[in-house]
């Protein structure tokens, strides 16, 4: 099965509400609609301006986070259901950054998951080991863990619609990239643990590379069979840089 390449930008907490405009107008105006889908993730505070400027091109929106509950009195939670409602398609659950920093945990991530797809949002799911984690030889381990969390209790048919960011921790933000053969292997290793619990999803499953992709890694790590795309972060910031990745895709 031929899956559609797709590359997302994730701003974190960058910018300001001018910025975020003006970067999405540069993606709007500079992306070449081609054969990869792409998706920009702004902070929660931009989604509403952003999504009145990416409404009807080919670049969709997406949220960096969603809460695990439905509504209610959750403080500073952001439902689903809200982030639909604004115009997001896409959602990222479990970033490292949360995983580690906010002690996010695979149950958690998984609540997050299935909230997501219930309201109609495509998530995407991140994993990733640590550096000390690859250096003690538990890379696949800890990923295949992570995985099996979302593939849990009948959810690798969920997971075959959805998206797979495997982001080593060591890569994000350094500057870094993995090497194109060792993303390759563990989107294999992923590809063949979702193939475990049912076939029809492993090859459905979009698996994004996700840690310091720039426009000049971008198209070799993308020639490789189990990569489908990017999730980026510091690069998604300049539009140049960020359209430059989207047409190493493809688009
Ligand atoms: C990310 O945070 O998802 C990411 C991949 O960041 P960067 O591209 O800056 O490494």
């Amino acid at each position: 099965m031929a899956r559609r390449p797709l590359v997302v930008g994730n701003w974190k907490m960058n910018g300001t509400a001018r910025e975020a405009a003006h970067l999405a107008r540069a993606l709007v105006d500079g992306h070449p609609d081609g054969a990869a889908d792409v998706a920009v993730c702004p902070p929660f505070p931009y989604l509403a301006a952003v999504a009145g400027i990416v409404a009807g091109t080919p670049v969709a929106l997406g949220a960096q986070d969603v809460s695990p509950q439905a509504s209610g009195a959750h403080t500073g939670e952001v439902s689903a259901g809200m982030l639909h409602d604004v115009g997001c398609r896409w959602v990222i659950v479990g970033h490292s950054e949360r995983r580690t920093r906010l002690g996010e945990t695979d149950e958690a991530v998984r609540a997050k998951f299935e909230r997501a797809r219930e309201s109609g949002l495509a998530p995407i799911a991140c994993v990733g080991e640590t550096l000390e984690e690859r250096e003690a030889g538990e890379a696949e381990q800890v990923v295949g863990r992570q995985v099996d969390a979302l593939l849990a209790d009948g959810g690798a048919e969920a997971v075959g619609e959805s998206v797979i960011a495997y982001e080593p921790v060591w890569a994000i933000g350094t500057g870094r990239n993995a090497a194109p053969e060792d993303a390759q292997a563990m989107h294999r290793a992923v590809r063949d643990r979702v193939a475990s619990r049912r076939a029809a999803a492993a090859e459905s499953v979009r698996i994004l590379y996700g840690g310091s992709v720039n426009e000049k890694n971008a198209a070799e790590l993308f020639s490789m069979p189990d990569i489908d795309g990017g999730l980026v972060g510091g690069a998604s910031l300049d539009p140049d840089r960020f359209i430059a990745i989207c047409r190493a895709a493809g688009g």
